[in-house]
């Protein structure tokens, strides 16, 4: 895409985020002066060994687990496939039943979809139109054969945070797996795995300044989750492959910093997103707010502007150097209305006119303030050349 400006504005923050220096600076010797096998028992491979132990004692931090309960993998997508495919199959024996959620990410619900097709038996419970499951629903889900309860920390698209800790209480009491994806929450929101009560907790580096290509799953010491990954003894013999020791070194970095910062970062996200609402409200006509503002990540914002199009919304900011979603990036290549936003009940027209902005630490004001003037221009301009459409009821 060409750009009409030089300046660069990106609010996408919830797709990836940009790697900080002080994790790239811990991350460079091991590509090149400490590059040894972590399995090797000469010096450099005992070097890389304990930057993968520390690494994983700073993952474990952040989550309040300890450090043997953390296994790294490739992504947050395999963490999510990794405990939902390999528990169904582990506790099929005693059932075929799971329970999730309408609004999961799609690393959730294609493992799900791939389970029904190999005889499991899935059900996806409704959320409100804030985004929020009832949990006297799921307790009237659950049954004798259900195995596994999964539902997400906190939603990619709309920010919503679900009840974890009463989730868990729940699964608990009937004797299930409790799994939660908190790719997003995590370094939003302060986890602590023990007072949850989770049993598995997904979690990705890239979407904490960290590299992609690398996740952890929390697995709670006791819940004997089946290998997934077999080859060598690498991850406690249960994900085998010869580890991303750059990868796991800056998302340990990347975690010790997060937590450091927890606090500071979350309420700055806060203020930034409450000033930017405020300033869209006031000078954007017809626009609806996706997702309740309570119990929401600070730093996301799902908008629709009505009578036009996401997509082309998207393309005019892109030109002026900004960055946003429609939806979920996964899905945003495809014309496929979101499958979250339609689960909060909003009409597919204002669907498809839906735009999210997440915010995100090297945010300013400053951008947001660039971002507002270019977007009322770019509303304004879809709102006149689409206002044949508009009258002919599309
Ligand atoms: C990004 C994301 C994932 C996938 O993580 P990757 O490391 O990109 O595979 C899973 N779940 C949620 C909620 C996400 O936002």
């Amino acid at each position: 895409m060409t750009t009409e400006t030089e300046r660069q504005v990106y609010l996408d923050y919830s797709a990836t985020t940009p790697v900080k220096e002080e994790v790239l600076a811990e991350m460079l010797p091991y590509f090149t002066s400490s590059f040894g096998n972590p399995s090797s028992l000469y010096t450099v491979g005992q070097k890389s060994k304990n930057a993968i132990s520390r690494a994983r004692e700073q993952v474990a931090a952040l989550i309040g687990a300890e450090p043997t309960e953390v296994f790294f993998t490739s992504s947050g997508t395999e963490a999510d496939n990794w405990a939902v495919i390999e528990t169904a199959m582990w506790k099929r024996g005693k059932g075929r039943h799971i329970i999730t959620t309408a609004i999961e990410h799609h690393a959730l619900l294609h493992s799900c979809e791939y389970l029904e097709k190999e005889g499991f038996d899935v059900t996806y419970l409704h959320v409100d139109k804030d985004g929020f499951i009832d949990l006297d629903e799921l307790k009237k889900q659950v049954r004798d054969d259900t195995t596994l309860i999964s539902i997400m920390f906190a939603n990619n698209e709309i920010g919503s945070i679900q009840p974890v800790a009463e989730i868990a209480e729940i699964a608990k009491a009937r004797g299930v797996l409790f799994h939660t994806d908190a790719v997003q929450a995590l370094g939003n929101v302060p986890i602590d795995v023990k007072a949850l009560g989770v049993d598995m907790l997904s979690v990705s580096a890239h979407k904490i300044y960290g590299p992609k290509g690398v996740g952890a799953l929390y697995i709670r010491k006791g819940v004997n989750l089946p290998t997934h990954i077999h080859g060598g003894g690498q991850e406690s013999k249960k994900r085998a492959g010869t580890e991303n020791l750059t990868g796991i070194v800056g998302f340990g970095k990347a975690a010790e910093l997060s937590g450091q910062n927890l606090e500071h970062h979350a309420k700055t996200l806060l203020s930034l997103r409450t000033y930017f609402l405020e300033r869209v409200q006031a000078e954007i006509p017809d626009i609806r707010i996706n997702g309740s503002l309570e119990n929401r990540l600070p730093g996301n914002l799902n908008i629709t502007f009505k009578y036009i199009e996401g997509e082309a919304i998207l393309l005019l900011l892109d030109m002026n150097g900004i960055a946003v979603s429609t939806g979920s990036a996964c899905s945003s290549a495809s014309l496929t209305p979101s499958h979250v936003l339609d689960a909060i009940g909003v009409p597919v027209e204002e669907i498809h006119g839906s735009i999210r902005f997440t915010i995100g630490d090297f945010t300013t004001k400053d951008d947001l303030d660039y971002t507002v003037e270019k977007l009322k221009a770019a509303v304004e301009k879809l709102r006149k050349i689409s206002s044949v459409s508009k009258d002919s009821g599309f």
